[in-house]
């Protein structure tokens, strides 16, 4: 028998769920609140007969939760009729304390409430979510999947930053790395797709969504990855920097006069691809940079500069690569985004096949050359999957 698990991922505004099939990865059945709090929300749920959407106000995460129930029950499937095993929950911040996916009780709620300070934009949501699907379901077992979980095997030397020892003692400033669901569902799926052993798999993976990250993984094992402390260090992103010298925010504040909290927000939330070039969707600057807009195409060129400054520093932490893997929106989507940052790496035996590249196509598949000694490859991640397979293994389900 199948066995189902409820995936929720909290939001500062929004709630995402849904209903996964932990045998096959299918979503039985989906949704997301939007505008949680705002005067407006939002409601669209996927069940069997397809999408509805109902605006009204939402004022809490409690009843944006029991929306998704009311749903499941007028819209289906029924949660009675499948039996859900657990519910898991995605946490963005489990500090050096969680290498692993963890059952949710009163003191891991506590532990998670004490790295606030490391996450402030999304631990609190991921607490609300926990705190209030305790709530609604108290009979189910609950688990914390966390998006540090699969960096926690960085040696010291990638994930120490070079400042005073008293940071790093007091206040655990050091690299966590995030996307970790990610990278381990990518990862393992590319030694699948290559019908290798993952043991024996050196791979480079580049998770390109609105939020964007770059792993080393070494024998299914991660070894450096682009973001940092925060979800903003590394790779240029919709709305975030990624990589910038730190004493422009020194340069902002005593210069422009801006309070540590202005900076923050330009950096997390008006940077990226839309400080570039006034917008966060990667489908409307690839529209522009084929009209010739010169500001689009700067914003292209410094997003693929980047991404090819990762794959060549990642690179020489392996010593030999087997595989680069795309994944995410762009990732999965943008073959002028793969021709660009991996072209003219042909001495590194990276060799793009143009026509496969550039071909429509969904599901994981090679897009280098047979004579390419690095495969190059699309793997649509699946991170609500690889949720559920974790959550599930916790309760001691199949
Ligand atoms: P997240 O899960 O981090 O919110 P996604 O993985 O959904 O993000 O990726 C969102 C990004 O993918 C957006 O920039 C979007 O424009 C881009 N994207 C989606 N489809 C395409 C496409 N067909 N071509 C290029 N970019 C795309």
């Amino acid at each position: 028998m199948s066995e189902h698990v409820l995936v929720i991922n909290a939001g500062s505004s929004s709630l995402k769920y849904s209903l996964i099939d932990a045998g096959s990865g299918k979503a039985a059945g989906s949704g997301l609140v939007e505008r949680i709090g705002e005067a407006e929300g939002r409601h669209l749920h996927r069940g069997p007969d397809g999408e509805t959407s109902t605006d009204g106000k939402i004022d809490t995460h409690e009843d944006a939760l029991r929306a998704a129930l009311d749903a499941f029950e007028t819209h289906g499937p029924s949660l009675d009729a499948v039996e859900v095993a657990a519910v898991g929950h995605r946490v963005v911040h489990g500090g050096s304390r969680f290498a692993d996916p963890v059952l949710i009780d009163d003191e891991l709620i506590d532990a998670v409430t004490a790295l606030v300070p490391l996450a402030p934009l999304h631990n609190p949501a991921n607490l609300e979510g926990m705190r209030v699907a305790r709530r609604l379901f108290p009979e189910l077992p609950q688990v914390a999947v966390f998006d540090t979980a699969f960096h926690q095997t960085l040696e010291p030397a990638a994930y120490t930053y070079a400042v005073p020892l008293a940071w790093r003692d007091d206040h655990d400033i050091r690299r966590y790395g995030f996307h970790g669901t990610s990278h381990a569902f990518v990862s393992a799926e590319s030694a699948r797709f290559l019908g290798r052993d993952p043991a024996g798999l050196n791979v480079i993976v580049l998770h390109l969504g609105n939020g964007c990250s770059a792993a080393a993984i070494r024998g299914g094992v991660s070894v450096d990855t682009s973001m940092g402390m925060t979800p903003l260090e590394g790779l240029v992103m919709g709305s975030r920097s990624g990589d910038l010298d730190p004493a422009i925010h020194a340069h902002l504040v005593r210069e422009l006069g801006w309070t540590v909290e202005e900076v923050d927000h330009a950096l997390n939330f008006d940077s990226g691809l839309k400080g570039l070039a006034g917008g966060n969707d990667f489908r409307e600057l690839s529209t522009r940079v084929e009209a010739g807009d010169p500001v689009a195409q700067l914003a292209f060129d410094v997003y693929c500069h980047r991404i090819k400054k990762y794959v060549g520093a990642y690179y020489a932490v392996l010593g030999t690569v087997d595989a680069i893997v795309f994944t995410a929106g762009v990732g999965q989507n943008g073959a002028d985004v793969r021709a660009a940052s991996l072209g003219g790496l042909e001495r590194l035996g990276i060799r793009i096949d143009a026509q496969r590249n550039d071909a429509a196509a969904d599901g994981s598949r090679l897009v280098s050359a047979d004579d390419s000694p690095v495969a190059v490859l699309v793997i649509p991640t699946n991170e609500e999957w690889q949720i559920a397979r974790e959550a599930l293994a916790v309760v001691g389900g199949s």
